[in-house]
């Protein structure tokens, strides 16, 4: 069998094109237009890429956007300071705070600190609580993309084996709650995971979020299964060039799933989208407007 390539890029365009739409229709039934704050503390060059990629996303879709970059050794008053006032201000509909944060900040009070309406991200508590308990949240935008991809290729996912690789806050566990939403049979796996060959197996849908290059081979994949790659690898080449990788072998794992997601073109795209699809949901809820329909889990 050779995999269907499930192409992100095209998908998270097609995601955009609608966040485009529903952004002008906020604007035209209640002439708003929503916006989202990014907070960069320190110039980490990584960081500052993903900040200016997500301003011009922003102008793209209609949206506007707010940039606050800090200096490296602001002070924790201070950055709550100013997402107090990102909170209190109507024209801030979605705040991210883009981590990792310098090692003086406390990351989780930050993102606490967040009013849980404006959090993009997905990564307050409340909604974190709100997502475990199947209620009506802001989802991280990884997994989200994650999901929506898989519901685009597959249709329903009710009764699907579902093994997700890796339990971190940001990708593993959100995904596998969203994969539990959608009715899969879902095994979290990790490092201490006892045989993870047997496990993956198992899956008709693989979510791989492990951050080791190429580490699930072809012959653990089930035939047919779907594999989402979310992992972003930096490698050195045989030629001495760096590339970029996820954490399944991609061409022995195409060889056999039914589908997959490439990396780079895969994940990494929606990601972003599904960010701006967030605001936009966010700025329709504080509105009280229905929201934009196929963009939320
Ligand atoms: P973390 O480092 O926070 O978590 C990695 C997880 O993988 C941990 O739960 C860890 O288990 C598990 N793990 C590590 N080694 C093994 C192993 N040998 N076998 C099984 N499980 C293992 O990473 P993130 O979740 O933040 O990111 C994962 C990957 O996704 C990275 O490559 C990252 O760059 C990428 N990423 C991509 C995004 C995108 O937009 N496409 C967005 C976010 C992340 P344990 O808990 O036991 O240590």
């Amino acid at each position: 069998m050779t995999a269907t390539i499930i192409d992100g890029k095209a998908f998270a365009a097609r995601v955009r094109a609608q966040v485009a739409e529903g952004v002008a229709r906020v604007k035209r039934e209640a002439g708003v237009t929503p916006g989202l704050a990014v907070v960069l503390v320190g110039a980490d060059p990584a960081s500052e890429v993903y900040v200016r990629s997500k301003g011009k996303m922003c102008a793209e879709v209609g949206m506007e956007s707010f940039e606050h970059r800090l200096a490296e050794d602001t002070s924790e008053a201070d950055l709550l300071a100013l997402i107090e006032r990102l909170n209190a201000d109507a024209a801030v509909h979605g705040i991210l705070v883009q981590l990792p944060l310098p090692g003086h900040l406390d990351s989780d009070l930050v993102i606490n600190s967040i009013d849980p309406a404006k959090d993009v991200d997905g990564f307050h508590i409340s909604n974190v609580g709100l997502l475990g308990t199947g209620q009506k949240a802001m989802v991280p935008c990884t997994p989200l993309g994650c999901l929506m991809m898989l519901r685009d290729h597959l249709g329903s996912l009710s009764g699907k084996d579902a093994v997700v690789i890796g339990r971190s806050n940001i990708v593993g566990k959100p995904m596998a709650q969203l994969l539990l939403g959608d009715s899969c049979t879902v095994t979290i796996a990790h490092s201490r995971t006892a045989d993870l060959a047997e496990t993956v197996r198992r899956a008709d849908i693989v979510v791989a979020a492990v951050g080791r290059p190429e580490m699930v081979p072809g012959d653990w994949i089930k035939p047919g299964a779907t594999v989402i790659d979310v992992g972003i690898n930096r490698i050195e080449g045989e030629d001495g060039k760096t590339r970029l990788v996820g954490d399944v072998d991609y061409a022995s794992c195409a060889a056999v799933a039914g589908a997959i997601t490439p990396v780079p073109g895969g994940v990494g795209p929606m990601t972003i989208a599904c960010l701006l699809a967030n605001t936009l949901t966010a700025c329709c809820r504080a509105n009280g407007l229905a929201e934009p329909e196929g963009l939320t889990a």
